[in-house]
């Protein structure tokens, strides 16, 4: 009799979005006249910019004559792709990464959770705590973690570091030593960043654990201080302890058309195993490549027109991440994040927890936000709101905010 992967089961239902869906249906069939404004879309709602679109028509013309037409993608991605994201990612930034470390994917998501068949079952994980979900829940899937303990919110097994207003929302290096450190920053949900200080303690905390640092950048386009670093290999040493993902979808709006880009440097070795080398075993058996199409259409955000467009989207929600925080403030509430990321994280008001906001904005001023609490137990007292809306709907959601 074949057997399941039992992890599965551990996993615990998609409370989160569920229950937001289910309050905001049943708030919509009794106040049917209420327009309800969401600043919870973790989506970009902006279109490819026309650099983009004019890649991809042309793409999709090569594809229909004989001469120009492209199948399989090469392992790797495609060498126009890589080159670009080489020299402006990381060369213009005075970081020097090999074409032979660069893996094109379809995502961000995809590769956060397939990097772990890379590494052993026995390995110990740390995560920022709140922090986007699919860093546990790939780990419970392949049976990195404990038990689900109700009662805390959280995994055995599992050592989480708390980002709190007392540590200005970045985590302080872990008490007990993990194997494997997941750290997303700009983070999704709180929006805060780290110095590249900071993040060299990181590196060097990892370097002499012997542990691996699977770094997401995939907000990097938000920043916009300047001791914030791009990539983790602006860091000293940071290619014999770090991974790096990235994406096109928050920078570009490659949300639906699925792009993005792994890390894996050489100097990057376990045992005497070079990960480089296991993962492009992995992405050459398990994975077809990113379609031509699409690759074509990366390439265009590093043109001089794609970066001015895809520039002009960032901003454009980073302008609503500022009328969020400054309206939020005048309303006296506390806040942070929205300043080198599109989230915004605000203390829910004394005595009450996530959801109670949750309900207090929904019922009180037709706006739904994500109680805090659904992105990890130090999550529990904040509420994230999202700069991914329209400008017209930004300001009139904070408008009823004024007025509650
Ligand atoms: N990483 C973080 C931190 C995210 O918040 C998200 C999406 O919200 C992703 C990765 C997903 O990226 P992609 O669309 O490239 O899969």
């Amino acid at each position: 009799m074949y057997e399941i992967n039992r992890n599965y089961l551990k996993l615990q239902g998609s409370y989160l979005f569920s229950n937001i869906a289910k309050k905001v249906a049943a708030y919509k069939e009794a106040n049917p006249d209420q327009e309800v404004i969401s600043l919870g879309i973790g989506d970009v709602t902006q279109p490819l910019c026309p650099a983009v679109i004019e890649a991809l028509h042309k793409a999709v013309d090569e594809m229909a004559v004989a001469e120009t037409f492209h199948g399989y993608a090469p392992d790797l991605g495609y060498e126009f792709l890589r080159s670009a994201i080489r020299e402006h990612d990381y060369k213009e930034r005075g970081v020097d990464i090999a074409l032979d470390e660069i893996f094109i994917s379809d995502g961000a998501k995809c590769d956060s959770g397939n990097i772990g068949e890379i590494f052993s079952e026995n390995n110990r994980i740390a995560v920022c705590d709140p922090v986007y979900p699919v860093y546990v829940d790939t780990n419970v899937m392949a049976g990195r973690t404990g038990e689900y303990i109700k009662a805390s919110e959280s995994w055995s097994n599992v050592i989480y570091m708390p980002c709190t207003k007392e540590n200005n929302f970045a985590p302080e290096l872990p008490k007990e030593t993990p194997d494997i450190i997941y750290l997303c920053f700009p983070n999704n949900p709180t929006g805060s960043t780290i110095t590249k200080d900071e993040l060299q303690k990181w590196v060097d905390y990892a370097n002499q654990a012997g542990a691996v640092i699977i770094y997401d950048a995939a907000y990097e386009a938000y920043i916009s201080e300047d001791n914030v670093p791009h990539t983790i290999y602006e860091c000293d040493g940071a290619k014999t302890c770090a991974i790096e993902l990235r994406s096109f979808s928050k920078n570009a709006g490659f949300t639906g058309t699925r792009l993005g880009f792994t890390v894996v440097p050489k100097e990057l070795e376990s045992d005497g195993v070079k990960l480089n080398a296991l993962w492009a075993r992995r992405h050459g058996t398990k994975f077809n490549g990113a379609p031509y199409i699409i690759q074509r259409a990366g390439e265009a955000v590093y043109t001089n027109e794609g970066q001015k467009q895809t520039k002009e989207q960032v901003a454009y929600y980073m302008n609503n991440a500022k009328i969020i925080i400054d309206g939020l403030k005048q309303a006296g509430y506390t806040v942070s994040g929205g300043v080198n990321a599109p989230y915004v994280w605000l203390e829910t008001p004394q005595g009450m927890s996530s959801w109670d906001f949750f309900d207090h904005l929904l019922e009180g001023a037709s706006i739904v936000g994500t109680p805090g609490s659904g992105f990890g137990p130090s999550g529990e007292g904040y509420f994230r709101l999202t700069a991914f809306g329209s400008y017209e709907n930004t300001l009139k959601a904070i408008d009823r905010i004024k007025n509650l």
